[in-house]
């Protein structure tokens, strides 16, 4: 993960994190450029959300949707899945 000084665009390095919340971190950044700003400073890290689920909620989806469908039809949607 890339950090920049907000102040001078500089790279910036992540000295330690803390975590305030679940899935929610203060990390604890220092500008790299020492000589003309050498500026620390708080950002924040937060989990937003999902672009894919994770494997086990989708074949636990799968599997609830497909359990409240008629067995010829669970059968019918099976076999179609293995082509
Ligand atoms: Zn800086």
């Amino acid at each position: 993960m890339r950090v920049t000084c907000p102040h001078c665009g500089s790279k910036a390095t992540i000295t330690s994190r803390e975590n305030i919340a679940d899935n929610v971190s203060d990390l604890y950044v220092s500008c790299t450029n020492v000589k003309e700003c050498g500026a620390t400073f708080v950002s924040s890290l937060a989990f937003k959300h999902y672009l894919n689920p994770p494997r086990g909620d989708v074949a636990r989806l799968a599997a609830g949707v497909l359990k409240n469908l008629p067995k010829p039809m669970q059968i019918e949607l099976l076999d179609r899945s293995q082509l």
